[in-house]
C-alpha cells in the first residue's frame, strides 16, 4: 500500500495536533418535544427515541416519537396558520420573517455546525463551511422571492398550495430542511417537517430559531420519528403537497401511496454519479475533485461521484495519485478541524457499506483501502477504491452511500458517455478536461440533473437541483424550486 510518495504520512510526518471545535457554546437538551402550533408539546404517543453521536455511540438526547395523532395535530395547526395569518399576510411581510430566520441561523452558525457534526458524524469543516452557510443562503434567497412571485411566472396567477408535508434524510439535515422550508414559506404555504430519525437535533434547533423569529404559531411544525411518522404525513388527507428527499426505495413507496390523490409531490432520490476524466485534464485538480466528490462527508452525498471513468492513457497515473492522496486523508473525530472523513451516520449504514465491500470482493473486484488507523468506538469506514470492475457489478450499479469509489477506464468519448449513462440513476455527474467543446458535448450527453465541469459538488441556492430516471421527480432550488410550491393559473 505504501508508496514512496505517501510514506511520509505513515511515518507520522504529516500528523497534525488535534484541533477540536469547542462544544462549550452549544446547548443540547436532554429531551426534545414536538414543535406544533408554535409550542414544544409532549407526544400523544408518550414515546421518545435516542439520538446518538455516531463517533462515540453515546446518547446525545431523547426525542419525541410522533404517531398518527401527533401528525394530525401538526397538520391541523399548519392548516389553521395557513387559513389565518400566513396566506393572508402581505408577501413582503412574509419575506421579512424568512430573512429573520436566515439571519438567526447566521448568528448561531457555530452552534448549528457543532450540533450537526455531533449528531450526524460529519466533519466540522463541512458542517461549518457548507451545511450551515448554504442553509442560511437558501433562506436569504427565497426570502427575496416572497414578494416577487408574479415576476417569477409572468402572466400567470400564483397561489400557494396550502399545507406542505416535508420529509428529509440524514446526510445534510439542516440544509435539507432549508431547501424545503424556505421556498414553501416564501410561496405562502405552511409546513409539517419531519427530519430523519438519526439526525433530528438541528431541526429542533431550527424550531427554536422559528420561535425566536416570531413566526405566527403553526406556520412551521416539526415532528420527529422514523418511517411510520413519515408515512403518516404522506397519507394525511389534510396535506396538499409532499416534498421528499431520501432513498429511491422509500420514494417508490411514497409515489405508490400518492397515486390517485390530488397531492402534488417532488421526490429527490438516490444517485450513482459518474466522474469522467479525460487525458487532457489537469490531473492533480481532477484527483482532488474526485476525492472531494466521494470521500468527504463519508460518501453520504446523493450526488457523490461514486463511479469514476478515466481515459485509458492516464488511468495508471490517476489511480496512483488517488491512492497517494487517500493515504493522507484523516479519518476520525468529526469535531476535529483536521478531519477529512468523519463517522458513518449509523450502525445500520455502516453495515450496508460493509455488505457492499463484501459484494465487491465476491464479484472479483480489486479492493484498495487506505491504511489509516480507526478509532475504537463509533462507526468508521476507510476510503475505498474498487478497480477491475465491470458495468454489471453491483458496486457499479447500486448506490452504496459510503466512501467507496468504483473505477473503470474508457478510450473514446462515446464509450465514456454510454458507460456513464448505464445506470438507473441520473442525479449528477462531473467532467474533467481542458477542452470547452468536450465539456459542452458531455453536459448535453450525460443524462443527469447536474453536471459539473472541472469541479464537483458545488451548490448555490439559485441553481435548480434534481434528477432524471430513478433519481427523482421535480426540482428544488432556484426559480424551479418555487414552482413546486405554487398553483399556477392562467
Ligand atoms: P430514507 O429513504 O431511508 O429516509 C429518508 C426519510 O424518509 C427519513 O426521514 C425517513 O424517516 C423517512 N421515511 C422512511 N420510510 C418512510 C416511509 N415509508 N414513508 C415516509 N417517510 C419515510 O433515506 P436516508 O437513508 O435517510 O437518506 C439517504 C438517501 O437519500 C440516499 O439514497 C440519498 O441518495 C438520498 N438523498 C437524495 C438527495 C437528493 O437531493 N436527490 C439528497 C440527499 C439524500
Amino acid at each position: 500500500m505504501a508508496t514512496p510518495e505517501n510514506k511520509l504520512a505513515f511515518d507520522g510526518g504529516w500528523e497534525y495536533s488535534p484541533a477540536p471545535e469547542s462544544t462549550d457554546h452549544i446547548k443540547v437538551e436532554k429531551k426534545y418535544e414536538l414543535f406544533i402550533g408554535g409550542d414544544f408539546v409532549k407526544p400523544e404517543s408518550g414515546k421518545y427515541f435516542n439520538t446518538i453521536n455516531p463517533a462515540t455511540e453515546e446518547r446525545l438526547s431523547r426525542v419525541a416519537l410522533a404517531n398518527d395523532a401527533d401528525v394530525d395535530k401538526a397538520v391541523k395547526a399548519a392548516r389553521k396558520a395557513y387559513r389565518g395569518p400566513w396566506s393572508r399576510m402581505k408577501p413582503a411581510d412574509r419575506g421579512k420573517y424568512i430573512y429573520r430566520i436566515a439571519r438567526i441561523i447566521q448568528e448561531r452558525a457555530r452552534e448549528f455546525a457543532a450540533i450537526e457534526s455531533l449528531d450526524g458524524g460529519k466533519p466540522i469543516r463541512e458542517a461549518r463551511d457548507v451545511d450551515v452557510p448554504l442553509a442560511s443562503a437558501h433562506f436569504f434567497y427565497y426570502a427575496g422571492w416572497a414578494d416577487k412571485l408574479e415576476y417569477a411566472f409572468p402572466g400567470r396567477k400564483v397561489r400557494p398550495m396550502g399545507v406542505a408535508g416535508q420529509i428529509i434524510p440524514w446526510n445534510f439535515p439542516l440544509l435539507m430542511a432549508a431547501w424545503k422550508v424556505a421556498p414553501a414559506l416564501a410561496c405562502g404555504n405552511t409546513v409539517v417537517l419531519k427530519p430523519a430519525e438519526t439526525t433530528p437535533l438541528t431541526a429542533m434547533k431550527l424550531a427554536e430559531v422559528i420561535a425566536d423569529a416570531g413566526l405566527p404559531e403553526g406556520v412551521v411544525n416539526i415532528v420527529t420519528g422514523a418511517g411510520d411518522t413519515g408515512s403518516s404525513i404522506v397519507s394525511h388527507p389534510g396535506v396538499d403537497k409532499i416534498a421528499f428527499t431520501g432513498s429511491t426505495e422509500v420514494g417508490r413507496i411514497i409515489q405508490r401511496a400518492l397515486a390517485g390523490s390530488k397531492k402534488k409531490y417532488t421526490l429527490e432520490l438516490g444517485g450513482k454519479a459518474a466522474n469522467i476524466i479525460f487525458a487532457d485534464a489537469a490531473i492533480d485538480e481532477a484527483v482532488e475533485g474526485i476525492v472531494n466528490g466521494i470521500f468527504f462527508n463519508q460518501g453520504h452525498v446523493c450526488c457523490a461521484g461514486s463511479r469514476l471513468f478515466v481515459q485509458e492513457s492516464v488511468a495508471e497515473q490517476v489511480i496512483r495519485k488517488l491512492k497517494d492522496r487517500m493515504e493522507t486523508l484523516i479519518v476520525g473525530d468529526p469535531l476535529d478541524k483536521n478531519t477529512d472523513i468523519g463517522a458513518i451516520n449509523s450502525k445500520a449504514q455502516l453495515e450496508t457499506i460493509q455488505s457492499y465491500l463484501d459484494i465487491g470482493k465476491q464479484e472479483g473486484a480489486d479492493i484498495y483501502q487506505s491504511a489509516c488507523a480507526l478509532p475504537d468506538k463509533g462507526y468508521w469506514c476507510r476510503p475505498t477504491l474498487f478497480t477491475g470492475v465491470s458495468q454489471s457489478n453491483r458496486v457499479v450499479q447500486e448506490e452504496i452511500f459510503g466512501p467507496v469509489l468504483a473505477i473503470q477506464t474508457f478510450r473514446t468519448f462515446d464509450e465514456a458517455i454510454s458507460k456513464a449513462n448505464n445506470t438507473p440513476y441520473g442525479l449528477s455527474g462531473g467532467v474533467w478536461t481542458d477542452k470547452g467543446a468536450k465539456i459542452f458535448r458531455m453536459t448535453q450527453s450525460v443524462r443527469a440533473g447536474v453536471v459539473w465541469a472541472n469541479t464537483f459538488n458545488k451548490f448555490d441556492p439559485t441553481s435548480p437541483f434534481g434528477g432524471y430516471k430513478e433519481s427523482g421527480i421535480g426540482r428544488e432550488g432556484g426559480l424551479h424550486g418555487l414552482d413546486a410550491y405554487l398553483r399556477l393559473e392562467a
